[in-house]
């Protein structure tokens, strides 16, 4: 049985007193599901002293390289260091902004595995690619250049978020039907590569407009194991009434 995850991701958003308020909201969480949030690099430091025990703490990008000379890079050893358990790589924003491709993402995703790190692999299609009934192709894409840079058992210790591209921050979400189809393909695409043993232990979050209203029916699915969750992670009380609805589902 896949324990549920719920991770909040902050964006270029909170401050300190953000952490603080969920901090003390996340005191009362529960054992039946986890609870993760990605703040902003600067905040890591208070975020790791407040959160209580139990809650985890994710960054939300990292470099591909270990250590030089690429200013304004963190390295998976940092975020380490810095007390992170998750990071998340090749967020949609990062693959539309900031041009990061697939290898370049699959880069990340090693750098994070090989430091300790859980990665949450972000993949997704654009609302034109599943127009053009391309999602699997576009997923499959980014499943297997993760898989053959990491090499066998690549998804072992990893999360994959599955974030349609068009239900990012739109107040648009997938059906469940829509997401529990997309999940079961990233879970036989993994089996494929990896084994079906590890495919069943791999957490598949969705994100896209989870909100307290839709989040019971999205999580009640067979393959969607969690959230990855944007918007409503900023607000405390709609962030937890999330996590209630993976801890009770
Ligand atoms: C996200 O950016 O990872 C996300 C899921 O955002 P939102 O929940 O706001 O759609």
């Amino acid at each position: 049985m896949r324990r549920k995850i719920i991770a909040g991701n902050w964006k270029m958003n909170g401050d300190r007193d953000l952490v603080r308020q969920v901090a003390e909201r996340a005191a009362d969480s529960a054992v039946e599901a986890e609870l993760a949030v990605c703040p902003p690099f600067p905040l890591l430091p208070t975020a790791a002293s407040q959160l209580p025990f139990g809650v985890a703490l994710g960054a939300q990008d990292v470099s591909e390289y270990e250590a030089g000379a690429y200013t304004g890079e963190v390295s998976a050893a940092m975020l380490l260091e810095a007390g992170c358990r998750y990071v998340i790589v090749g967020h949609s924003e990062r693959r539309t902004l900031y041009g990061e491709d697939n290898d370049r993402v699959a880069g990340k995703f090693v750098a994070a595995k090989q430091a300790g790190l859980t990665p949450i692999l972000c993949v997704g299609e654009t609302l034109a690619e599943r127009d053009a009934e391309r999602t699997e192709a576009v997923v499959g894409e980014q499943i297997d250049a993760a898989h053959e840079a990491a090499g066998t058992q690549a998804f072992q210790g990893a999360v994959v978020a599955y974030e349609p591209v068009w239900a990012i921050g739109t107040g648009r979400t997938a059906t469940p039907e829509q997401a529990q189809a997309v999940h079961a393909f990233i879970r036989q695409r993994v089996a494929e590569r990896d084994g079906s043993e590890v495919a069943e232990q791999l957490p598949v979050l969705y994100g896209g407009s989870m909100k307290p209203d839709n989040a019971a029916e999205l999580l009640g699915q067979r393959d969607i194991d969690g959230g990855l969750i944007g918007g409503a992670s900023l607000k405390p009380d709609s962030f937890l009434a999330i996590y209630q609805a993976a801890a009770e589902g």
